[in-house]
């Protein structure tokens, strides 16, 4: 499933292709997907500018000339591909459709951008822009980790009250938005703490500790996402998925990577979910 990294690296990716251009024709091939889409949502898409597209949590943002911001959530398995070509030569050489490809986006530059989703488990959706912060999915989000208002004052004074364990506190988008099981997983390995310890027990420098690491933790994935865009018209043109290498996460049995450590890591289940955790050095 996307995280946040993931999905900021697509909104990268469809940056050059989309900002300030206009969508000469929209496809839309089903009438849903997670929900319905928004009415006559081909209608309202062609033609319009792009002005600017931006992220909030694990959503992009689409603001248009028209007033209106087009929402796109990935879900589970939503993908975003860019075929033709991006640098405006109006090439019009693309790929031949596929099953799932459920959105379509020719722009006025040649480039084709593609919703394939498998699962259905995405989401489009079309606001007018001054309300979009009121949309359903995003109106009771909490900050960004990677923005100002996501600080160490603000993140102890919020979780030192909850009796959850921290991992669940740290999956819960209303106390920071987006952050998802990977990169809660790694985040917690960082700083040492164990996914199961009750939030509300642990030291608040300990605690605060996590801030700088929920944003190492990001900002390198982010990074290592930007650098696989480099070379994505070699491949076939997707957008998102990139090779990364986590500490813990997936690496149940195998050896823990703190220095002097020589624990084994572990998976449990935690609500549903896995954790992967050091059970020698994460406390
Ligand atoms: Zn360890």
């Amino acid at each position: 499933m996307p995280e946040l990294p993931e999905v900021e690296t697509v909104r990268t990716g469809l940056a050059p292709v989309m900002e300030g251009q206009v969508i000469a024709k929209a496809h839309v091939n089903r009438p849903d997907l997670r929900w319905p889409f928004p009415e006559r949502m081909a209608e309202r898409l062609t033609g319009a500018r792009v002005e600017r597209l931006r992220r909030r949590s694990k959503y992009i943002l689409a603001d248009l000339d028209r007033g209106e911001t087009l929402l796109i959530h990935l879900g589970m398995s939503g993908r975003m591909t860019v075929s033709g070509d991006p640098l405006g030569r109006f090439v019009h050489d693309h790929p031949m459709p596929e099953k799932h490809d459920h959105v379509v986006f020719d722009m006025e530059n040649g480039a084709r951008i593609t919703f394939n989703d498998t699962r259905r488990f995405g989401a489009m959706d079309l606001m007018p822009t001054l309300e979009a912060d009121r949309h359903p999915l995003l109106a009771a989000l909490g900050p960004e980790p990677l923005g100002n208002a996501f600080n160490e004052a603000y993140f102890t004074a919020a979780v030192k009250t909850r009796r959850t364990p921290v991992k669940a506190a740290l999956l819960d988008q209303k106390l920071v938005a987006g952050l998802g099981n990977i990169y809660v997983c790694e985040a917690l390995y960082r700083a040492r703490i164990a996914p199961t310890r009750r939030a509300d027990r642990i030291g608040l420098p300990r605690l605060a500790a996590l801030v700088p690491i929920i944003r190492d933790v990001l900002g390198e994935a982010i990074a290592a996402g930007g650098s696989s865009l480099k070379d994505y018209r070699q491949a076939d043109g997707e957008l998102g998925y990139f090779q990364h290498s986590f500490d813990v996460y997936g690496r149940e049995g195998q050896p823990c990577r703190t220095p002097g450590c020589g624990g084994t890591i572990r998976r449990t289940v935690q609500s549903g979910r896995s954790s992967f955790h050091c059970p020698q050095c994460q406390r």
